[in-house]
């Protein structure tokens, strides 16, 4: 979407192609950082993202038992970058939509064939099928991308799967409106998000524990509190409440390949995370962002070019952002209660600047499309 509607401002014409019936998905939390901010600004949003989302400054860890570890100042890390701040997925889209944005529901490409001036796409509308000419198609279906296979054919995906995966609901809103808090437990991990109105509340554990249900692993989980709060407590009966919480198996992917001629994946299509650094979204959008300024100018002659650019700039930032979240959950994702203790003395001794570190490194080298524009345009 955020790359729609770039294009759209650029006076291009692109057909927003989605599976979904409708958009009244309930969505879920977004913690975004600054990388996002350059999208918004261009497209003339940055006001309607701020009103419509809450700001992130502090985040507190609990030790495995509960009791709260530490608290760090969020906005110490990021306020050099720009804005981190949480929001709905439904109000993002709001956000982005502030100008209006048509979208074609309840549809999928299910073939793409290259032609001498562009690619030909097989649409499914509904129950009819139509077939269209574009001068580009950018691939942005999201982790489980169905027409990534479209174009990757035979080529595997790599595919990390932790056999972790949990509930995400909405808790009722606190006071801490600024205050994102995790809890990593010895075999589950218990993390709430605020956004404008509601906290976000992912629980979750080995694949195995949590099959049982939610109410047996809560239990579970009390179990192993020694100390609890009003926060956690709000969680937890928020997961027990829900009769039918949203599931979320922790797996990524990692397509071996962005750019072929006229098609490019984008966004977790090309590079879908785990959650354990909350910048998925942040570099969807980014990735969207050089995309589109890359393409900005471009003729269709020198599309093939910019795509191999595209891929060439971004797909190593966000690959390496996506080892940061890998090397994360080597670290959150654990049964061991040793390890537990272990990770309890290291977040009292490391703050979370530690963590996020490589992620400072990409904030303070933001990616810079121009030359590949410089080159487009020479080719044009
Ligand atoms: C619970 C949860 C919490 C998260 N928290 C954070 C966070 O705090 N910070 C962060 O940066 N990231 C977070 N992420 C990751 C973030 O949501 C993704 O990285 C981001 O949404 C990727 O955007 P996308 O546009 O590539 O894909 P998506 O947002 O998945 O969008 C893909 C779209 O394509 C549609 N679609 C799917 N298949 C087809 C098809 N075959 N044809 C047409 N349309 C199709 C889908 O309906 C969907 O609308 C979180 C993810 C989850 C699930």
């Amino acid at each position: 979407m955020t790359a729609a509607q770039l294009l759209r401002r650029d006076g291009r014409h692109p057909v927003l192609i989605e599976r979904a019936a409708d958009d009244s998905h309930p969505g879920y939390m977004l913690a975004l950082m600054p990388m996002v901010d350059q999208a918004l600004e261009e497209l003339g949003v940055r006001e309607q993202y701020r009103e419509n989302s809450v700001p992130l400054s502090r985040y507190a860890a609990h030790s495995h038992t509960g009791h709260m570890r530490r608290e760090d100042s969020m906005s110490s890390i990021f306020d050099q970058y720009g804005d981190y701040r949480g929001i709905g997925r439904g109000e993002l889209i709001e956000v982005l939509t502030t100008d209006d944005c048509a979208v074609t529901f309840d549809s999928a490409v299910t073939t793409l064939m290259d032609t001498a001036s562009g690619v030909v796409a097989t649409l499914a509308v509904g129950d009819q099928t139509h077939e269209l000419e574009f001068d580009l198609v950018v691939v942005a279906d999201g982790i489980h991308s169905a027409t990534r296979a479209v174009v990757l054919g035979a080529r595997p995906v790599e595919i990390v799967d932790t056999e972790w995966g949990g509930w995400v609901v909405w808790a009722p809103e606190d006071a801490e409106s600024d205050l994102g808090e995790e809890l990593w437990g010895a075999g589950f991990f218990l993390g709430t998000y605020p956004v404008k109105g509601s906290i976000g509340v992912f629980l979750g554990g080995p694949s195995a524990d949590t099959r049982g249900g939610a109410a047996p692993f809560i239990d579970r989980v009390r179990r192993s509190l020694k100390e609890s709060s009003p926060r956690i407590e709000s969680a937890l009966r928020a997961v027990a409440d829900d009769p039918d919480p949203y599931y979320w198996p922790l797996t990524d992917c990692r397509s071996p390949r962005w750019a072929f001629l006229r098609t490019a994946l984008l966004g977790d299509a090309a590079a879908g995370f785990l959650p354990t650094a909350g910048i998925g979204a942040g570099m969807a959008m980014e990735s969207a962002w050089v995309l589109t300024r890359m393409l900005r100018g471009a003729a269709p002659a020198a599309i093939p070019a910019v795509l191999a650019a595209y891929e060439q700039a971004q797909r190593p930032r966000v690959e390496s952002a996506q080892s940061n979240s890998r090397a994360l959950a080597g670290a959150i994702f654990r049964r061991s209660r040793i390890l537990a203790v272990l990770r309890d003395l290291a977040i009292r001794m490391v703050s979370v600047t530690f963590a996020l570190k490589p992620i400072q490194n990409l904030l303070a080298n933001s990616p810079n499309p121009e030359p590949a524009v410089a080159e487009a345009e020479r080719g044009r």
